[in-house]
């Protein structure tokens, strides 16, 4: 069986920090690992448009920032396909077909959706079309027949949900459909990276990001305004690792060769921070730290947004050359589907047959 990837985003912001450890980096390290025939990354639009549809321009403006970010991290269109959701109309039709797998009481379990619902003040109003977006994700990943979905912890229940309806598909109408795997971070604090203010994930709609294009002095300012142990007051008071923000970054960004380049009085992770809960150690100097280590990670990827920035016209192009090979794709497994479905009334000479016999004479 062939190897498929198939993850993506909702064009709703920049892409920011949580997006680069949660799914982006290991997208890039799988696609130039050359262990997988097909790599598809779509920006998820139609998506972003259940929670957006009264700003459909925020979507519509952000689609180019996901792209440059894409490139500006090391997607590569020679190696992988860019495309943009809406554009496959494939996936709709599939979305309406797996409707009928799901019940609406087991939309409602969905622990993101319920959280994401609450996030939104959507309780007393929550669009249908929202509601049913776990079902159309799962219409996504199966159009591609995705063998793994690298992806952060909030979409373990999509999965779930997406691997559900194949099973169901698979007995009810005979196997057309591939079961996917998630693919988490192996780091654990990589699989939910927390905002800067410590409180939830670090998501767009919150603004709580670090963003992959913020330039020297945002990310700087971010770092130093982070959320960190509130009972740590004096430098000389013990400090708390739990629920501190910069040193769940550390956690996610650090390698020991940071020590000795950045910060030479320690020599690991452990070392700073058996002293920073010792007392003795001030915010302002891991603070400073956390800051060299991510300039270092950024520094690049703004440079190489820089130059995508040059040619916003050829970032469309590759959008549009993508779209057009993914719909290509979908439109074969909604054949197998409908075939599956027996929805093929034309191309079925049995039917016909069958029934020409029912009614002669
Ligand atoms: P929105 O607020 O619009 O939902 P978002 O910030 O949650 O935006 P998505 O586009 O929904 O971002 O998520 C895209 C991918 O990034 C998903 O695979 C998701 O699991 C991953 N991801 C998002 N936020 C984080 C995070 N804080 N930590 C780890 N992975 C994340
Ligand atoms: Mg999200």
């Amino acid at each position: 069986m062939e190897k498929i990837i198939l993850t993506g985003d909702r064009p709703t912001g920049r892409l920011h920090l949580g997006h680069y450890v949660g799914s982006l980096k290991r997208r890039v390290e799988l696609q130039n690992s050359g262990e997988f025939d097909k790599v598809y990354i779509m920006i998820a639009d139609a998506q972003a448009l259940t929670d957006n549809f009264d700003n459909p321009e925020k979507v519509r403006q952000n689609i180019i920032e996901v792209a440059l970010d894409y490139l500006s991290v090391g997607l590569d269109p020679e190696k992988s396909t860019l495309f943009i959701q809406s554009q496959i109309p494939q996936l709709t039709e599939l979305s309406f077909y797996y409707m009928n797998l799901v019940t609406v009481a087991r939309v409602q379990r969905n622990p993101t959706v319920k959280n994401e619902i609450l996030q939104k003040n959507f309780e007393a109003s929550i669009p249908v079309g929202f509601f049913c977006y776990p079902i159309s994700q799962a219409a996504d990943i199966t159009a591609f027949k995705a063998t793994v979905v690298p992806v952060g912890e909030d979409q373990l229940p999509m999965l779930e949900q997406t691997k559900e309806i194949v099973r169901k598909f698979n007995s009810i109408y005979g196997e057309a459909l591939v079961e996917p795997d998630i693919m988490l971070p192996d780091n654990t604090v990589c699989r939910r990276l927390p905002g800067t203010d410590g409180k939830a994930k670090m998501s767009k709609s919150i603004g709580n990001c670090i963003n992959l294009a913020d330039d020297a002095e945002t990310v700087r300012q971010k770092v130093m305004n982070m959320y960190t142990d509130p009972t740590h007051i004096k430098v000389s008071d013990p400090g708390h690792l739990e629920g501190n923000t910069v040193f769940t970054y550390l956690d996610a960004f650090s390698r020991p060769e940071h020590f000795e380049m950045y910060l030479p009085d320690y020599s690991n992770l452990q070392e700073l921070k058996d002293h920073y809960t010792r007392g003795g150690l001030g915010d302002v100097k891991i603070k400073k730290f956390l800051n060299s280590i991510l300039q270092a990670e950024l520094e690049p990827i703004r440079a190489h947004r820089k130059e995508y920035e040059k040619d916003i016209a050829a970032v469309y192009e590759i959008l549009r050359k993508g779209s057009e090979k993914a719909r290509a794709v979908a439109e074969s497994t909604l054949q197998d589907v409908k075939n599956a479905m027996k929805i093929n009334y034309f191309s079925d000479t049995e039917l016909i047959k069958a029934q020409a016999e029912k009614y002669k004479g």
